[in-house]
């Protein structure tokens, strides 16, 4: 054995406690009602958004999925600055939205493409783990809707998007490029609007699963208040 490995060390874990500690007090959710809808929620379970645009409170998720989130942030700065020193930002976390239905969002980059500058391409970033990344064939749902509002929503008539993945584990990249498809984007806005009307009623959706076991239901803030 190592000699260092026979020294004793202090075991009081005081730094994972204060950390947690720290998240807890300082990123947990705050009474608040959007006013409108965001646009990486459009893909959601209608229940699930009625849930949010009604402020109701979500199952408060742990502080470790509290720091994958924060990782993901870091991640784009990191990408802002690739594509900056590239010389071909156009522009990072730009808003768009609309007013029928209500809906705000924000694009993670706006790039151009080299060899072809005139040519603006919409970009959505995500961090997966290296299992999700292995079976990763195309881009999905979430980041695919929320590049469809942002392609419509967007002034300049961008028409092409790509979701960049990067595993946290092992900063493997997957790149899935994207088309605007208008047919696409008018069943999301339909189906916002129907919500919308649900909000303005009180009339919350029926589940659209017979079980909480179900897929969908796996990862949703509001099992508990759905399902009881
Ligand atoms: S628990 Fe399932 S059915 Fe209920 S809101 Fe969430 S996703 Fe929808």
């Amino acid at each position: 054995m190592a000699l260092v490995d026979k020294l004793k060390q202090p075991q009081s874990d005081w730094v994972s406690k204060a950390i947690d500690s720290h998240l807890d007090t300082t990123g947990r959710w705050k009474a608040y009602t959007p006013k409108n809808f965001w646009a990486s929620h459009a893909v959601k379970c209608p229940r699930a958004i009625f849930y949010k645009m009604t402020g109701v409170r979500a199952t408060p998720v742990p502080t470790w999925v509290m720091r994958l989130g924060h990782n993901g942030t870091a991640m784009h700065t990191r990408y802002n600055g690739y594509f900056s020193k590239m010389g071909l930002l156009v522009a990072a976390e730009k808003r768009f939205g609309c007013e029928d239905p209500p809906i705000s969002g924000k694009v993670d980059m706006i790039v151009r493409q080299p060899g072809n500058l005139d040519t603006q391409w919409v970009v959505e970033l995500k961090s997966y783990n290296s299992y999700a990344m292995k079976y990763l064939k195309r881009a999905k749902s979430d980041a695919f809707t929320q590049a469809q509002l942002a392609m419509h929503l967007l002034e300049g008539d961008i028409r092409q998007a790509f979701v960049l993945y990067e595993g946290r584990d092992s900063a493997e990249i997957k790149v899935f490029y994207i088309k605007y498809n208008l047919e696409y984007v008018k069943v999301i806005l339909a189906k916002l609007r129907i919500i919308k009307m649900a909000v303005e009623t009180g009339q919350i959706p029926d589940k659209p699963v017979n079980s909480k076991g179900a897929k969908l239901c796996k990862y949703c803030d509001y099992k508990g208040q759905c399902w009881g």
